[in-house]
């Protein structure tokens, strides 16, 4: 039995996408259920000090994977493959219509009817988030945020496609979700104007691609990443606004490619 105090009732597929830690309200908020045999009680854990990065690992059970994982996220993109990677049709609907923050990021949830097709297979768009500075770094270099568009498919297979913002333009489209920004862990908002995400992606969808794993406990492998190669904007004050909402960092370190390659 673990202690009530230093858990979170997070579902395993919402602690997937980022949400771990969850309030009561994610289970109804992400519309995911929690899969079969797996526990939905998890430690605690976050970016700074005993629960950092780097003890993940040894904090949960369920999180053994952060720490002997082989293949996990994020990465540094470097060194690219060339392949013919096929190109990617979004069909996103203006469905971001709650924003959430669950203490380890902001987190605009989707409601059903977006969607993208990738080997073939439809992944449905669940909710994206954000983290500040940039996981991914390309090249060695972090770019100042990274929204990650979390999808699910029917089979629970799941893909995230990345987009780096980069300082810049006022994003017109983001603010909607910006200027109600829950200040506390644990609150969330319907949003009066929903956010399409599709206005947040860049006009040039080519992207890298690599196999890697969730980027937050329990750090579950097999997750298709699409890192697109252009970056959008965000304003000075945008980007300061999430940082300090979130009050630290919320990115997990690079981690080793081992034998993955990274494709364009
Ligand atoms: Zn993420």
């Amino acid at each position: 039995m673990l202690l009530k105090k230093a858990t979170c009732t997070a579902l395993v597929v919402s602690s997937m996408m980022g949400s771990a830690c969850a309030v009561a309200a994610h289970k109804t908020t992400t519309g995911m259920e929690a899969q079969p045999g797996h526990h939905t009680e998890h430690a605690h854990w976050g970016y700074q000090g005993d629960t950092a990065p780097a003890h993940w690992s040894g904090l949960d059970d369920q999180f053994s994977l952060c720490g002997t994982g082989v293949n996990q996220s994020p990465i540094n993109l470097t060194e690219m493959t060339s392949a013919r990677l096929a190109d990617i049709h979004p069909a996103y609907a203006r469905g971001g219509t709650e924003v959430l923050n669950n203490g380890h990021t902001i987190q605009v949830n989707y409601s059903n009817g977006s969607s993208l097709d990738i080997d073939g297979k439809t992944f449905a768009l669940k909710q994206f988030h954000f983290h500040s500075p940039s996981e991914n770094t390309i090249n060695g270099e972090h770019f100042p945020m990274e929204a990650h568009l979390v999808h699910a498919a029917d089979d629970g297979s799941l893909a995230v496609v990345a987009i780096m913002f980069r300082e810049g333009e006022f994003n017109s489209e983001l603010e909607k979700a910006w200027a109600q920004m829950p200040q506390q862990a644990g609150e969330k908002q319907l949003l009066k104007k929903p956010v399409n995400v599709q206005a947040l992606m860049p006009e040039d969808l080519d992207y890298y691609r690599f196999n890697g794993s969730l980027t937050t406990p329990p750090c579950s492998e097999g997750v298709r990443w699409l890192v697109l190669k252009q970056p959008v904007t965000a304003s000075a004050q945008q980007l300061e606004t999430f940082r300090s909402v979130m009050g630290h960092p919320n990115n997990r370190p690079v981690q080793p490619l081992n034998a993955r390659q990274v494709y364009q």
